[in-house]
């Protein structure tokens, strides 16, 4: 491998574990792989993103055109889908083909959360159906759960364009019907895949690398983070880090589905 293709890998790995900048100069790392020439898909928006999860107290930067308390009354999964079919409350609506809100299991316990959907989920309306949507799935069957007993979806509802990274407000107009899923599904575990859903669900700016192997909360629920699988695609090596992460998940998953009692 020549040193060029070296340092792209690199410097997609750094991008991959959330890093945006490089210490020795004022280049960021997209800016950066741009001048390599890699992956132009993506913009040179940093992956930290805020408020996050969080409901916003301040004006959003894109008009909200309807009032966030009137997603409190989707009283089912269908009934979020339905409104995210129909919303605006971004720009993104008017570039993407096909809402893609979730699916799955609606009494799931384990919940996977992703970013955003990418061409495949954008033309199908399915969350994970692409490349990293089937080692997804072969990453569910390794701890025995299959894709229909879970809910899979994406902090963002619509693709954003040429799969470039989410942008704060954004995820600030679309992170309500997220906030609703978990409360409607209720889930004994999350599953955060990449730094982004991590970030955005625990409202926080470290990267992947102090996230995974820690199991937070979000909103009571244990949340367990693991690198994305798109990501994995690239990095064969964070296989066996992976596998950890999905193995803590399912003790978590184990020990609050099993009854106190069972087997005695
Ligand atoms: N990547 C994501 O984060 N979500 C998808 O649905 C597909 C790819």
């Amino acid at each position: 491998m020549d040193a060029r293709e070296q340092l792209r890998r690199y410097l997609e790995q750094r991008r991959d574990m959330g890093e945006t900048e490089l210490v020795l100069d004022s280049l960021s790392v997209d800016d950066t792989l741009r001048i390599l020439g890699a992956r132009a898909a993506q913009t040179s928006a940093p992956p930290v993103r805020e408020p996050a999860i969080a409901r916003p107290t301040g004006p959003a930067a894109t008009p909200v055109v309807e009032p966030l308390s009137s997603l409190d009354g989707l009283a089912s999964l269908e009934a979020i889908a339905a409104h995210v079919a129909g919303c605006q409350r971004c720009p993104l609506y008017s570039t993407a083909t096909r809402p893609v809100p979730g699916e799955g299991n609606p009494n799931a316990d384990f919940m996977c959360v992703g970013e955003a959907p990418g061409a495949t989920e954008d033309e199908t309306g399915r969350p994970f159906v692409g490349a990293a949507g089937q080692l997804l799935t072969k990453i569910l069957a390794a701890i025995e759960l299959k894709r229909e007993d879970v809910y899979i979806c994406n902090v963002l509802k619509h693709r954003p364009p040429g799969n470039r990274n989410p942008r704060p407000e954004e995820v600030v107009a679309c992170s309500p019907y997220l906030v609703r899923q978990i409360e409607l599904i209720q889930p004994k575990v999350i599953l955060a895949l990449g730094t982004f859903a991590a970030q955005t669900l625990l409202d926080t700016k470290l990267p992947i690398s102090k996230l995974r192997g820690d199991v937070h909360r979000y909103c009571g629920v244990p949340l367990v983070v693991t690198y994305h699988p798109a990501a994995l695609l690239r990095n064969p090596s964070w296989k066996r880090p992976t596998w950890e992460d999905v193995q803590l998940a399912r003790r978590i998953l184990d020990s609050a589905t099993t009854r106190p009692n069972a087997g005695s």
